[in-house]
């Protein structure tokens, strides 16, 4: 996950994490809109979005999920992984 401007792994290495196109594409998204929203601002709006239609619904989410992929299929060399545990719906 992302606070700020730094992701934190949770249950994967750096390597891992790396290794994987569209989950650093994923979390570019989200040191985006922190950038683009601020701390603070973004951290209660992702909450606030979060309380009213869950962690899958989440336009926040939804824009990194369909960015990401997008990200992965232009690259001629992509492959497609099965989305990431945080990306599924529950
Ligand atoms: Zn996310």
């Amino acid at each position: 996950m992302v606070v700020g401007q730094t992701v934190h792994l949770s249950g994967a290495t750096r390597e891992e994490f790396l290794a994987d196109a569209e989950w650093v594409a994923h979390e570019a998204v989200h040191l985006r809109q922190y950038r683009e929203h601020g701390l603070v601002r973004f951290l209660w709006k992702y909450l606030v979005e979060s309380a009213r239609v869950g962690y899958f619904h989440n336009k926040y989410e939804v824009e990194a999920r369909e960015e990401a992929r997008r990200v992965v299929l232009a690259d001629p060399a992509h492959v497609l992984r099965p989305l990431p545990r945080h990306a599924t719906r529950p």
